[in-house]
């Protein structure tokens, strides 16, 4: 291999870690970053690895795949990971982050590698020649999409929205209140709590509201009509909500584990907020992903208890999100099958989410880097979520690929029994995923 560095194309979540995998290896790397010249539909910030939605990364616990996720990658020396654990704001059981903070952490400390070469540019085309690592995420600019077109690999589409984020000096404390579920840690979500027929007259204007119009790009004709196709984990609440009554009330609106403070009973349902900056001046609302319009979104939202007058920050929107036909062209450290020195990662692969686009930029750069440096490409075993999710996107499922977030499904099983439950059992494999990773190499 005659490249002595690597080029990384897009600084996104799995391309910085990508970069900072080489970097790290003392592999030179040439970042092309699109920004600031021009933005996705969902990108608004100059600086690197920008959260787009939510500003969660999911659970923490080891006994949950995403959490285990997050463990392996610490052990790997992840910047995404420790950007993370150093902006970390009050999210109970999950690791959530002040997006700012959590962004310019990664921005400054690739910045201050001598080692890295920044070039703000769309990328179109790659050098046949160099090792590279395309990381250009779900919402790819049309260049590289056509360029991909040339390697022949088909790409696939769906729908992702991002949840609206209202100013906490505009949500009405007289009516919501503070609480963590089952008051399990500190009470660091805002809870909007609903009488039945608070319920019922929210539910009833939910779906009927008015959607956003559908651009051309984001149409996709199926079985001769328009739809939407939609990733489950971040379905639109007004379509989740067209599926039944209870629905909602069973997912984001549920009320278990809650108590109002002002009537002492668990309410009919509940919207929870949760804080978008250590400061607490920004809160989102959980699971409150749409697709309406801006104005159906004040007034519908505003129906929620406390939420009258609340000042939206940001609202929720929906984009189109491609990733490729990654079996049999991907291998499962990410390069292309046929063309050794070229990786991809990050949400187009098929991953699915931040942290697991992350662990593929990880993947994908530590190998990039070891092709670099003349090493044996390192293969994560499928007992770690890291290793998991690579064969998950070079091998495939059963059926048409769709993309996936961790789970224990698609690690190995244990192929014995464990005493104590389901926690239990995860917690076994996450034990076995961390041995098999203490004895990979460098
Ligand atoms: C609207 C939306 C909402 C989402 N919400 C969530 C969520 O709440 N939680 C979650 O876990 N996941 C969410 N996802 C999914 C996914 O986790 C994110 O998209 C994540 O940012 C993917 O990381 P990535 O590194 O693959 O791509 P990105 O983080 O998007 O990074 C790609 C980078 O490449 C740059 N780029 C694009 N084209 C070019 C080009 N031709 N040349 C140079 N640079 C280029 C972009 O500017 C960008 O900086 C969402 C996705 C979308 C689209």
């Amino acid at each position: 291999m005659s490249s002595k560095s690597i080029t990384v194309v897009g600084a996104g979540l799995a391309g910085c870690e990508a970069a900072w995998q080489a970097l790290h290896r003392g592999v030179p790397v040439t970042l092309v970053e699109m920004k600031p010249l021009k933005f996705t539909p969902a990108h608004h910030s100059e600086k690197f690895a920008e959260l787009v939605c939510s500003n969660s990364l999911r659970a923490a616990a080891l006994s949950n795949a995403v959490g285990l996720l997050k463990e392996e990658m610490r052990r790997r020396s992840s910047l995404i990971m420790e950007a993370a654990d150093a902006t970390r704001v009050p999210a109970g059981g999950a690791l959530a982050v002040d997006r700012e903070l959590f962004s310019e952490y990664i921005t400054e400390k690739l910045r201050a590698c001598p080692d890295l070469k920044i070039v703000n540019a769309e990328c179109g085309s790659v050098d046949p020649d160099e090792v590279t690592v395309i990381a250009t995420g779900p919402l790819s600019s049309e260049a590289m999409t056509d360029f991909i077109g040339t390697l022949g690999c088909r790409g696939l589409h769906f729908f992702d929205a991002a949840a609206p984020i209202v100013e906490f000096s505009s949500v009405n404390m007289e009516k919501a209140f503070f609480a963590s579920r089952y008051g399990k840690g500190d009470a660091d979500y805002i809870n909007c709590p609903m009488t039945r027929e608070e319920y019922g007259r929210f539910y009833n204007e939910l779906v009927s509201a008015k959607e956003a119009e559908l651009h051309d790009f984001d149409r996709e004709a199926q079985n001769g009509k328009d739809e939407l196709t939609v990733f489950e984990g971040c379905m639109p609440v007004e379509i989740m909500a067209r599926r039944g009554f209870d629905t909602l009330r069973y997912g984001p609106l549920k009320p278990v584990g809650i108590t109002d403070p002002r009537t002492g009973t668990e309410p009919y349902a509940v919207v929870q907020l949760r804080k978008e900056n250590n400061e607490g001046t920004m809160y989102n609302l959980v699971g409150f992903q749409t697709h309406l319009t801006y104005p159906e979104q004040r007034r519908v939202f505003g129906l929620i208890p406390g939420l009258e007058n609340a000042s939206f920050v940001r609202y929720g929107t929906m984009h189109r999100n491609t990733y490729l036909d990654s079996p049999g062209f991907l291998d499962d450290t990410y390069a292309v099958k046929n063309r050794k020195n070229l990786f991809f990662a990050g949400q187009m692969t098929g991953v699915e989410g931040y942290i697991e686009s992350a662990g593929s930029g990880l993947v994908a750069g530590t190998n990039a880097a070891r092709l670099v440096l003349g090493e044996e490409k390192l293969i994560f075993p499928r007992t770690t979520v890291l290793g998991a999710m690579a064969a998950y996107v070079s091998g495939g499922g059963i059926g048409r690929f769709t993309p996936m977030n961790a789970n224990f499904g698609i690690v190995e099983p244990l192929g014995h029994r464990v005493k104590g439950g389901k926690t239990a059992k995860n917690e076994a494999i996450a034990e076995r995923a961390l041995e098999a990773l203490a004895a990979l190499p460098e």
